[in-house]
Order: C-alpha cells, then sequence, then structure tokens
C-alpha cells in the first residue's frame, strides 16, 4: 500500500530543533576561546533546520461509511526513525428522517 501522503515527521524535525539550539550554545561558549576563523566556521555550520528536509512521514488514512457508523482509520510511520501513530475511530451517523423534504419552490 503506497502512502496517501508524505509529511515531515514530528520526531525528526523535533531532534532537527534540538541539535541546531546545541549547535548555536557549543558556538556561543566557543566565542573568545577559539580563533575568529574557528568560530567563522562553526558558525557557518549553524542553519536553522527545514522541515521539508524530513518529509519521511508516511501516511495512510481511510474514511468511509460502514453499518451506520462513519469508520476513521489513521496510520503513519517514518522511515528514517521509529516515530509512528495509528488508530481506528468510528463515530455513530446521525438518525435518519423519514420526513420528505420540502419540494423547492419555483
Ligand atoms: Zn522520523
Amino acid at each position: 500500500m503506497s502512502a496517501e501522503r508524505y509529511s515531515p515527521c514530528p520526531a525528526c524535525v523535533a531532534r532537527a530543533q534540538k541539535n541546531h539550539e546545541a549547535a548555536i550554545i557549543k558556538r556561543d561558549t566557543a566565542y573568545g576561546k577559539i580563533t575568529a576563523a574557528e568560530y567563522a566556521d562553526l558558525a557557518a555550520l549553524i542553519k536553522p533546520p527545514n522541515p521539508a528536509m524530513y518529509t519521511t512521514y508516511a501516511e495512510y488514512f481511510e474514511l468511509y461509511l460502514r453499518a451506520g457508523k462513519v469508520m476513521i482509520s489513521y496510520s503513519a510511520q517514518c522511515s528514517r526513525c521509529d516515530y509512528k501513530h495509528s488508530f481506528v475511530r468510528e463515530e455513530p451517523q446521525p438518525p435518519v428522517s423519514l420526513t420528505e423534504p420540502a419540494e423547492p419552490s419555483a
């Protein structure tokens, strides 16, 4: 089954953000302790994470009516890490009115 959609993996994006923040701290702590060239090299490596680089989260979903219930089935899994999520929900269909609908006025 192929994925309905690929989205940025929430876990991969969160880890990238954490690594980004750690790199900023490393750069800031190194200030004055390394040469200006080394500091510039360190600073050049720091770029905010781009969620589009982590579109490894394959999502599968179905939505359908069966036996008076709306069924929602969702599952997703990252191909890069072990993050995943799945659930099935059912929602009762509203009662059906047997009163004929009014004719549209001319
Ligand atoms: Zn991931």
